[in-house]
């Protein structure tokens, strides 16, 4: 319970702290959209970020999902999709996620475009690019990337936004490397625009531990989990 109470004060100081970042770097601090990631928290710790200005939220599985959504559907709230995706389960996304920003074959955008429902706007997606090649993790290579993300935009029910990544280094990295690896992520969205004619506007970067260097390499979407609500406990 103790958790709960200072999920909203944990906003307010990262909302402060952005503000500070964008603003000694010349960055409209509206530009910059916070994304809280729920997965491993309940349903109660996020009516409480609710209460606290957030509306966005990303999880990671879909059945963990499935059961937080039920409870909280008497909120206004955008859900994001940010975790790996089974195939069999791209249907179900398709229809209950506002954004999916974990994608990066064409097999599974062929799978969102069929299956987003006719009355819903466009899925909005981003590209995963692994930035770093590791082998752990999922992502679009980034030389694949172009080709990926010319595809996605002629499917018919999604909206193309940007592009997600989480950097191969964490905490206790430098600053300094953790800034040269997010604007590598920014440079790729400015070839995508440039080759593809595109205008993609969405740069989903930055964690708990790295959103101070992630702002500064122009990152406009924050996926914060810990610094808001403390360590994850529950579904994982
Ligand atoms: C879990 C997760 C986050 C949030 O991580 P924190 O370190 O808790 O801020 C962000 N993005 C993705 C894709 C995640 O899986």
């Amino acid at each position: 319970m103790e958790t709960l109470r200072t999920i909203k004060k944990r906003i307010h100081q990262i909302k402060e702290l952005v503000v500070q970042t964008a603003v000694l770097d010349h960055r409209d601090p509206d530009s910059i959209q916070l994304l809280a990631v729920s997965k491993g928290q309940t349903a109660e710790a996020i009516r409480e970020a609710h209460a606290g200005g957030i509306s966005q939220f990303g999880e990671n599985y879909w059945q963990e999902a499935q059961g937080k959504m039920a409870l909280l559907k008497d909120l206004d709230l955008h859900w994001h999709f940010i975790g790996a995706i089974q195939s069999n389960k791209a249907a179900l996304l398709a229809q209950h996620f506002s954004w999916v920003q974990s994608l990066s074959t064409k097999k599974i955008a062929e799978l969102l475009s069929r299956h987003r429902p006719e009355h819903l706007p466009p899925l909005n997606l981003c590209l995963q690019v692994n930035l770093d090649e590791e082998s752990s993790k999922s992502g679009v290579k980034p030389q694949d990337l172009i080709p990926l993300a010319a595809y996605v935009t002629e499917l018919p029910h999604l909206k193309l936004r940007g592009l997600m990544a989480i950097p191969q280094m964490r905490a206790g990295d430098d600053e300094a490397l953790q800034y040269d690896s997010f604007l590598r992520l920014t440079k790729l969205l400015e070839d995508c625009n440039q080759s593809l004619g595109l205008t993609l506007d969405t740069l989903s970067m930055g964690m708990s531990d790295d959103f101070v260097p992630a702002i500064r390499a122009g990152s406009t979407m924050l996926r914060i989990g810990r610094a808001i609500f403390g360590e994850r406990r529950v579904y994982t």
